[in-house]
């Protein structure tokens, strides 16, 4: 196995996650099997439980983790399918080691950072590198960095794997940022001089430094610089530019000074150079469609780059497969409570209601909901957009007037949408979520089988507590809700459609998690090809 680290310097958001998946994107073009992971040193068990304020999104896995939203990058950019094994933060290391003092695991000895953290972090290596026996590249990000106190355990693990392993099996490639001072009209290597250096304090020599940079390359010159002062060849200094478009220029913006060839020729290995064709036709669809739509995204994190990372991304790769650009209105679903819908998402072709916690907005989305349902809007709702898709119909076609879920009114008369008994009496946080890949059964001769292309049986990730009550299953259907996909085992709805509604669908899990560049969601397909529609007839 070979094994590629990626530290960052100076600043954080860099886009160290980018430029490790666009790596993996590149060698796994080259030919190789690579699967990715990240450590992130801060002390949460895991993002589950972090406000999209600190965090952003929260990625969830096939396998029910949730994690930081890297890694959705990396199974973006990369044909890995990742588990819970692929996301380390601290706060699970010190749980590992604290559980076994108390089993008594240490035989009395004294349990310090350094052998027992330690040790712990690159067990987590080795458990990563059994697991995945076919891959020839493992790609190991570590969040934060370089002099973050927080980071400095699981560098020191680093550099004590790189000796165990054997240093030619190991890859240090260490992202920076390069300063351009607009007064005086240059580019400044400092930073990364000293962010190298607190790197080599620990023991670690980066074998290829990636330097972040708003020019559009970097000049002998400042390669012979930097090489010389972080000691790497010249080569081995590869700039990462600001991509003009697109986050999946990033790995043509790297394969430029030709990072591939010198990750392989650090692993001592040989390959043939990447075959990009693909991934090159996708961005060229995505940088120069011929249509357009706008679709409003109503939701509560609006103001938040990352709070819908993977949604957003999944509009890039509909939109590249339906020759389109796919312009998102944010809307936040607070303005949509006192204000008309009709001055606020009357010019949109499509709305998309995304997956949320609290109450807040609640009325706002289901004011969203109501608009596209009347006006024949193309409507798309992901998990509590599924809820709120429901509370509205019950509330208005239905004329259950207080319907809710017991999420937002513990008592209305109304629950549509509510716990399943056995979950009621699980309190502590985060318990009675359903998380994770769920198979659902759909309903034949349904909008959601067609858009499936007829399949099944479908697999998909879910992150929620609360279900459609059955007890108004027949209700809804008897009014015209077609309920096109069931989880059979556990007798829950899975997606929610309206026939006679040029677009009308709502799913309970998240199909954003499953979106690939070339190989788009089928809703995220169909909402922009129905929004394309809906703006030719317009
Ligand atoms: N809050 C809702 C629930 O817990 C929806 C969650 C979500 O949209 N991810 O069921």
């Amino acid at each position: 196995m070979k094994y590629i680290f990626v530290t960052g310097g100076v600043v954080s958001s860099l886009g160290k996650g980018l430029a490790a998946a666009s790596i993996g994107t590149l060698l796994e073009h080259c030919g190789l099997e690579v699967t990715m992971q990240k450590f992130d040193p801060y002390l949460n068990i895991d993002p589950g439980t972090m406000s999209p304020y600190q965090h952003g999104e929260v990625y969830v896995l096939d396998d029910g983790a949730e994690t930081d939203l890297d890694l959705g990058h990396y199974e973006r950019f990369v044909h890995c399918r990742l588990t819970r094994l692929n996301n380390l933060t601290s706060g699970k290391v010190f749980e590992h080691v604290l559980e076994k003092e108390r089993r008594g695991d240490y035989l009395g000895k004294t349990v310090q950072y350094i052998p027992h953290v330690t040790d712990e972090i690159k067990q987590r290596l080795y458990d990563v590198t059994e697991q995945n026996k076919d891959c020839d590249v493992i790609i190991t990000e570590i969040g934060g960095t370089v002099g973050d106190i927080e980071g400095y355990l699981f560098l020191e693990a680093l550099r004590q794997f790189a000796l165990e392993v054997g240093r030619s099996n190991c890859c240090f490639i260490h992202v920076t940022l390069l300063p351009y001072i607009k007064a005086a009209g240059e580019t400044k290597t400092k930073p990364t001089q000293q962010s190298v250096a607190k790197l080599r304090e620990i023991g670690i020599q980066p074998d290829i430094i990636v330097c972040r940079t708003e020019m559009d390359n970097l000049t002998d010159g400042e390669k012979k610089k930097i090489g010389m002062f972080c000691n790497v060849p010249p080569r081995n200094v590869v700039a990462f530019c600001d991509v003009k478009h697109s986050i999946y220029e990033c790995p043509i913006d790297l394969g430029r000074d030709r990072i591939d060839r010198i990750v392989t020729e650090v692993l001592g290995i040989t390959v043939p150079h990447p075959k990009m064709a693909d991934w090159q036709q996708f961005v060229g669809r995505v940088i120069h469609p011929n249509h357009s739509v706008r679709i409003a995204v109503v939701g509560k994190y609006i103001s938040l780059q990352d709070a819908y990372k993977s949604i957003y991304e999944s509009f890039t790769h509909a939109g590249a497969a339906n020759d389109c650009r796919v312009e998102v209105v944010r809307v936040d679903a607070e303005a949509l409570e006192q204000g008309n819908p009709e001055e606020i998402i009357g010019d949109v072709d499509g709305i998309l209601v995304p997956g949320g916690f609290g109450d807040r907005g609640i009325e706002g989305k289901i004011a969203a909901a109501r608009y596209a349902r009347e006006k024949g809007i193309p409507y798309f709702g992901i998990c509590l957009g599924m809820q709120i898709a429901c509370i509205e119909f019950a509330r208005n076609v239905l004329g259950l007037a207080d319907a809710n879920s017991t999420e937002f009114d513990k008592h209305t008369p109304h629950p549509i949408i509510c716990l399943q008994e056995e979950q009621k009496h699980i309190e502590t946080m985060g318990a009675t979520m359903r998380l994770g890949a769920y198979p659902a059964h759909i309903k034949p001769g349904t909008l959601c089988s067609s858009l499936y292309g007829g399949e099944e049986t479908i697999s998909e990730r879910h992150r929620h507590r609360y279900e459609f009550n059955a007890d108004y299953r027949e209700a809804v259907e008897a009014a015209g809700l077609v309920i096109s996909a069931v989880n059979d085992e556990h007798g829950l709805v899975e997606v929610v459609e309206l026939p006679g509604h040029p677009f009308y669908i709502a799913c309970q899990y998240h199909p954003e998690f499953q979106s690939r560049p070339t190989h788009p969601h089928p809703l995220f397909s169909g909402l922009v090809a129905a929004a394309l529609r809906h703006k030719k007839e317009d």
